[in-house]
């Protein structure tokens, strides 16, 4: 098959808030933008984001305040986050929202036509002093279908040009630390394309799919972390899953934080709200790593709710129907349709589910990705970029705050957008002899999957998997059982270099995508188990029974998981640019 080539200034993967800010920030400003996507750019995962996004616009509490924002950010990722990054999200917060309701956002109001601010987890005034903040920004709970929507209209008018259902399939380097393009599969005709690119930002969002049960969307496959994985460079804080407190039980959909940010309480069998018990201060809007594991401990105690005792009780049925109507339609909705729930009547049964990536591609504060020489010096790979839910640059650290995901998709977005529109006058387009080694190795990949055949199906292997990551990689974990899970998964990952696919058709071959995305989400599953049984402390939403305490001494750092089994580490960041940084703290709830 001949291969054509297409050559463009910045090439942008993937179509969420992060990748249709990086292309609004790049295309308007005059450069030619090319962005690929796997699925239509307003059906990728940012579209159910329901909640809302964090600023400390100050609508609701008057002396609301960035400062304040950025700490809660840093107590929540138990000081593994990054400050400079941290504080460069808090700080340019209020004026993204603004921005955002400027470009025809529609944002749920106040009476005074003010943006409506709800309470969300871990959200303080004062310093974790002055009680429950109201910081967080919603379109009713259809936050991010609002903005992916609002980004793409702006997308249109910026003339970027949108690649639809075209899957990027490996990052093409022209040296050991420079990436000149990409290649990509049309999934209507099975064409193979080189994309070259002075600038290549990888946006393609989390991989929750690697776990049994998630609020992630099939697409969230982790296929940049694969890429990047692939090309020899590292991936960071992969040990660091989110749970969310409240997925459907049995299902795995999401019922937002906002349900509990308007007054919703979880109860147990007994109808205790056990929250008071486990974080007497934030009670139901603690952090989400705390209410997952109080959720967990409950149910090993006995106090589980139906006939297994398996899940919790979210009780919304003292919320009024306006509440219920304005502010959390698309939930009642959602209850009434997969937990067959009449939310005024009744309380929804609900179980934590996996949720988030904190880890992934480690980036500096501009969105370029970073690498680390054999002195374990870090340094940049050209051409390179990374923003949104695929990166790690780190402002979640070891746990994330609600709402703070969609503001890290728009801020940093914008970040890559401003680096590159400011050096892409440096960068030249690079093809040599390096560059067609590995263009050789990608497709050799292609051709693995789309000539080989004979070997168990990829289901199987897909089902293992994930199986493992729910058993042994889940809420809670232990150096034993992390230990056998890890000789389980290594056993996978080698049955997938015998698998195959026995659909061999050009058109729309849903199975190869399948298979590639299999891949990297075993890239992804296997530094995750790697990470989590090297780190030998509890922080966030890493929880190990056998090592229960924090230990900066030894911990405090980020992880570094190389392709070859290779473990190192990062400093953490703890210096901000503009204030004082804010030293380590015990945590409390
Ligand atoms: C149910 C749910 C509710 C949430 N609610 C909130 C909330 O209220 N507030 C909040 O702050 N956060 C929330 N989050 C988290 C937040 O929505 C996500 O972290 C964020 O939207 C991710 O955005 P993104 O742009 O990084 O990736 P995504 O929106 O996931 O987009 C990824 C893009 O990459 C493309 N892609 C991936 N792989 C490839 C490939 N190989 N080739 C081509 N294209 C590819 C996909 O097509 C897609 O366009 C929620 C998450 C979930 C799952």
């Amino acid at each position: 098959m001949t291969i054509v080539n297409e050559t463009y200034d910045v090439i942008i993967v993937g179509g969420g808030g992060a990748g249709q800010r990086a292309a609004l920030e790049t295309a308007s400003s005059g450069a030619n933008v090319a962005l690929i996507s796997k699925v239509f750019p307003t059906r990728s995962h940012t579209v159910s984001a329901q909640g809302g996004i964090n600023a400390a616009l100050g609508n609701i509490d008057k002396g609301d305040s960035w400062e304040c924002h950025m700490f809660d950010t840093i107590r929540g990722s138990d000081y593994l986050g990054d400050q400079d990054s941290i504080e460069y999200m808090c700080s340019q917060a209020s004026r993204t929202v603004i921005e955002l309701e400027h470009m025809g956002m529609p944002f749920s109001r106040n009476e005074d036509g003010t943006i409506y601010q709800r309470a969300f987890g871990g959200q303080t005034l004062d310093f974790g002093k002055g009680g429950q903040a109201h910081r967080t920004c919603p379109a009713a709970d259809r936050t991010g279908h609002a903005m992916l929507h609002t980004l793409f209209q702006q997308n249109v008018k910026a003339k970027t040009r949108f690649f639809h259902e075209w899957f990027a399939i490996d990052l093409l380097k022209s040296g050991p630390q420079k990436v000149s393009g990409i290649l990509a599969m049309c999934l209507e005709t099975g064409e193979l394309r080189v994309f070259h690119a002075k600038a290549v930002v990888l946006a393609t969002g989390g991989a929750g799919r690697i776990y049994a049960s998630t609020t992630n969307a099939y697409s969230c496959t982790g296929d940049g972390l694969g890429m990047v994985y692939r090309a020899g460079f590292p991936l960071q804080d992969m040990e660091m899953w989110q749970f969310h407190p409240t997925g459907v039980a049995g299902v795995g959909c999401l019922i937002t934080e906002g349900a509990r940010g308007e007054g919703g309480i979880l109860r147990n069998s007994e109808g205790e709200r056990y929250m008071e018990r486990y974080a007497p201060i934030q009670k139901d809007l603690a952090c989400r790593d705390v209410v997952s594991r109080s959720s967990a401990l409950e149910m090993k105690a006995g106090r589980g709710c139906g006939p297994r005792g398996d899940y919790m009780h979210l009780d919304l049925t003292h919320l009024p129907q306006e509440t219920l109507q304005e502010r959390l339609p698309g939930i009642s909705d959602l209850a009434r349709t997969f937990a067959n729930v009449d939310v005024s009547k009744e309380p929804i049964p609900v179980v934590p589910t996996c949720h988030y990536m904190m880890g992934g591609i480690p980036t500096n504060k501009y969105g370029q990705v970073l690498t680390q020489d054999k002195l374990g010096k870090d340094t940049f790979v050209e051409g390179l970029y990374a923003a949104g839910e695929c990166a790690c640059v780190s402002v979640h650290g070891a746990n994330r705050l609600g709402a703070n995901s969609l503001l890290e998709i728009v801020v940093f977005g914008r970040a890559v957008g401003h680096h590159i529109n400011d050096h892409i006058g440096d960068i030249a387009h690079e093809k040599n002899a390096e560059f067609d080694a590995s263009l050789e190795k990608a497709l050799g990949r292609v051709g693995f999957w789309r000539q080989g055949g004979g070997g168990e199906s990829i289901d199987e292997v897909i089902q293992d998997m994930k199986k493992i990551m729910q058993e042994d990689f889940g809420v809670f974990r232990d150096g034993k059982n992390m230990q056998e899970g890890l000789a389980k998964l290594d056993v996978v990952r080698r049955r997938l270099a015998h698998a195959s696919i026995s659909d061999k058709s050009l058109a729309f071959n849903t199975r190869l995508v399948s298979a590639f995305e299999l891949e990297n989400m075993m890239a992804v599953a296997y530094t995750t188990a790697m990470a989590a049984l090297a780190r030998k402390e509890s922080r966030g939403a890493h929880s190990r029974v056998d090592f229960p305490d924090r230990d900066d001494k030894n911990w405090h750092k980020h992880s570094l998981a190389f392709e070859g089994d290779r473990a190192s580490t990062r400093a953490v960041n703890m210096q901000p640019n503009h204030v004082d940084p804010f030293p380590l703290q015990e945590r409390e709830h």
